[in-house]
């Protein structure tokens, strides 16, 4: 595929942190007619268990997946890919191996702007897949990402402790008004993931976060971002 600066890629570490993150932007972009493709890297739920046993999460998994192909499709994106990597055990695989398989779908879809994971979340995964994910879309001669943004999550980045790793610092913001209900319709698809409030993967919560991002910069809702790297050329 050509390299195309409205192409949006989503490299996201398990199903719904896509949408806690950048919801209302990707639907932004997808009615703007951009092309949408979601990336999710680890498979959920089997964290859940002492040990991974991915067979007794079978159900679960299953529905998570189908979550996630029904929230992007609300969203007007692609169908997900998943990598099916073990759920919050990231740290149990060799960088690279993650690193090649977000390679491989940068490649694929050649996106001009990435979205992914804040690099000092709480969560490991998302934190592995903030480097990973930085790494693959390494600004190499040639290379086709011009853009690149660290999201936010709720129940991860705002649990991190900030003398121990980067704080998150909003410094770009996306008007999400007119898509905060979709974004919302979205998450709803994931009943398992989301909780009542005052748990932050609460509709309230996503709500609350919005108008907070929205009102630091004169809009009604937003999401919020760190900037990785923007290439103007
Ligand atoms: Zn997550």
């Amino acid at each position: 595929m050509t390299t195309s600066p409205h192409n949006v890629l989503v490299v996201a570490a398990h199903p719904d942190d896509e949408l806690l993150g950048c919801g209302g932007t990707i639907a932004r972009h997808a009615g703007e007619g951009a092309r949408v493709d979601i990336l999710i890297v680890a498979e959920g739920a089997t964290s859940r268990d002492a040990e991974r046993d991915a067979g007794r999460r079978d159900a679960e998994l299953a529905s998570l997946r189908q979550a996630a192909q029904a929230a992007a499709k609300t969203l007007g994106a692609r169908p997900p890919r998943m990598l099916g990597f073990p759920d919050n055990r990231l740290d149990g695989v060799a960088l690279l191996d993650i690193v090649k398989a977000i390679e491989a779908v940068v490649a694929d879809t050649a996106p001009g702007i990435v979205y992914t994971h804040h690099a000092g979340d709480l969560n490991i995964d998302h934190r592995i897949v903030a480097q990973a994910t930085q790494t693959a879309c390494r600004p190499l001669p040639g290379a086709g990402v011009r853009r690149v943004y660290a999201f936010e999550t709720l129940s991860s980045t705002e649990w991190s402790d900030p003398g121990a790793r980067p704080t998150f610092a909003a410094n770009h913001f996306v008007e999400i008004t007119a898509q905060l209900e979709t974004k919302l319709a979205a998450l709803r698809y994931y009943t398992t993931e989301m909780k009542a409030f005052p748990h932050p993967r609460s509709a309230d919560a996503v709500r609350a976060l919005a108008a907070l991002r929205g009102s630091t910069c004169g809009v009604p809702a937003a999401e919020a971002f760190t900037v990785v790297r923007q290439v103007v050329s």
